[in-house]
């Protein structure tokens, strides 16, 4: 492996139900600690959606799958060789916002779905993220059962028949389930060989132009800092096609709100890439895969308290249209999925009407929009903070129901 593939190349998310051991999992393949990221909080560089690289390795002499690991030294003392770095992406804590977790969807280029073994399938998020896995079209899927060391061999068995069930007719029918355990590290080379195989980096191509997906932005400057020690803003997210390299011009929008002469208007910001930071490291050029930390010209004002996320950056003059309202085509769920029991609330989903509110998540921006206009399958959205959006995106459709924003379908931008 170059230098440069040691930047992670692929983005898996890691969804499923609240405790059933994501965080855990991520922290076995990659040894870093998603719900604290300590180093990179103090950097600014950190995200909602925790980051976490692994890199995967073979033990030379090993056959498939046993030869998978995460570790530097082999069993028998020899050194394990490096074969690709992924980045896992986990929605930290007790998020149940599907928001979140639908930011990250557009990010993702697969994901683990991890069941635990010791609860009946499906439990309310296992249901929810599966539901928007599908909708979003992620497809390339890896489902790990856990804790499979707190149960016995027929209740391991009967969970595995009952995850079986459960996706029956998803879009993870096909995906592999293996069963592990995250704490004791049990069957990781399993998992490793199973998202080697069904989750492959995706073709790219670098001559495309550069886009990326905010999800953060940071002013990393002391309080006090000198005029001349200032450093300029920075924007941390995912870049989804082409490369940026330290020096290239930037767009970002919608960029800023002015107001002028009691005229508002969002334009968009231009900028230099001054400094780069990808799997943990300065570099002069990044690909798509990870988390990526990109030192501007900005003022640090303009980047402060997350002001950039949601927003989309690139090359300039690439970049997709403003949109303060859009028209989108709907496609709407049969049901509420992912309601607890103890939930109060409608689990039909009616037709979207007119002058509702409804919560949209578009790349990585979440934005409430009115309903201007609702007919049959289609509906006109005005928008509290626009998006940067082409037309055929993928938005995700949240409706309150009760006391929750919730995944009700999805809409594609006309
Ligand atoms: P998350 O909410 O999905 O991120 O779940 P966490 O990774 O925070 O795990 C929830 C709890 O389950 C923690 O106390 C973990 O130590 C425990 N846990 C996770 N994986 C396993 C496992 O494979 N076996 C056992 N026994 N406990 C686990
Ligand atoms: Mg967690």
């Amino acid at each position: 492996m170059t230098e440069a593939n040691t930047q992670p190349e692929v983005n898996i998310g890691l969804v499923g139900h609240v405790d059933h051991g994501k965080t855990t999992l991520v922290q076995a393949l990659s040894g870093s600690w998603t719900d604290q990221h300590s180093e990179e909080m103090k950097r600014g560089i950190s995200i909602r959606l925790g980051y976490a690289d692994a890199t995967f390795r073979r033990c030379p002499g090993v056959d498939e799958p046993e030869c998978y690991t995460v570790d530097e030294e082999c069993d028998d003392g020899s050194e394990s060789e490096p074969i690709r770095t992924v980045s896992f992406v986990d929605a930290p804590g007790h998020e149940t916002l599907m928001a979140t977790m639908l930011s990250g969807a557009s990010i993702m280029d697969g994901a683990v779905l991890v069941v635990s073994a010791t609860e009946d399938v499906p439990q309310a998020q296992t249901e929810e993220h599966l539901m928007a896995l599908d909708l979003i079209g992620i497809e390339n899927i890896v489902i790990a059962q856990n804790k499979v060391d707190l149960v016995g061999r027929d209740r391991a068995v009967d969970n595995y028949e009952q995850i079986q069930e459960f996706v029956e007719g998803t879009v993870a029918e096909d995906a592999p389930i293996v069963p592990v355990s995250a704490q004791q590290e049990v069957n990781l080379d399993l998992l490793i060989d199973a998202i080697e195989s069904e989750i492959p980096t995706p073709e790219r191509d670098p001559g495309e132009s550069a886009r990326m997906y905010a999800a953060r932005s940071f002013d990393i400057n002391r309080p006090g800092a000198s005029a001349e020690d200032l450093k300029g803003g920075v924007v941390g997210g995912s870049l989804v096609s082409g490369e940026l390299s330290v020096g290239d011009g930037l767009e970002i929008r919608p960029g800023r709100e002015v107001d002028e002469e009691g005229q508002t208007e969002w334009r968009p910001l231009e900028t230099t890439v001054r400094s780069l930071q990808a799997g943990n490291r300065d570099v002069d050029t990044a690909h798509p895969g990870g988390l990526l930390g990109v030192g501007t010209g900005l003022d640090p004002s303009l980047t402060k308290g997350d002001a950039l996320a949601g927003q989309v950056a690139g090359e300039p003059g690439t970049l997709p249209p403003t949109r303060e309202e859009f028209e989108m085509t709907v496609d709407l769920l049969d049901r509420v999925v992912g309601k607890e029991d103890d939930e109060s609330g409608e689990s039909d989903i009616e037709e979207i009407s007119t002058g509702e509110p409804l919560m949209l998540t578009v790349g990585t921006a979440t934005t409430v929009g009115a309903v201007t206009s609702a007919r049959d399958g289609e509906c006109e959205v005005s928008l509290k903070r626009p998006v940067c959006a082409e037309s055929g995106a993928q938005i995700a459709i949240n409706r309150r129901v009760g006391a929750r924003w919730r995944l009700i379908g999805v809409g594609t931008l006309a």
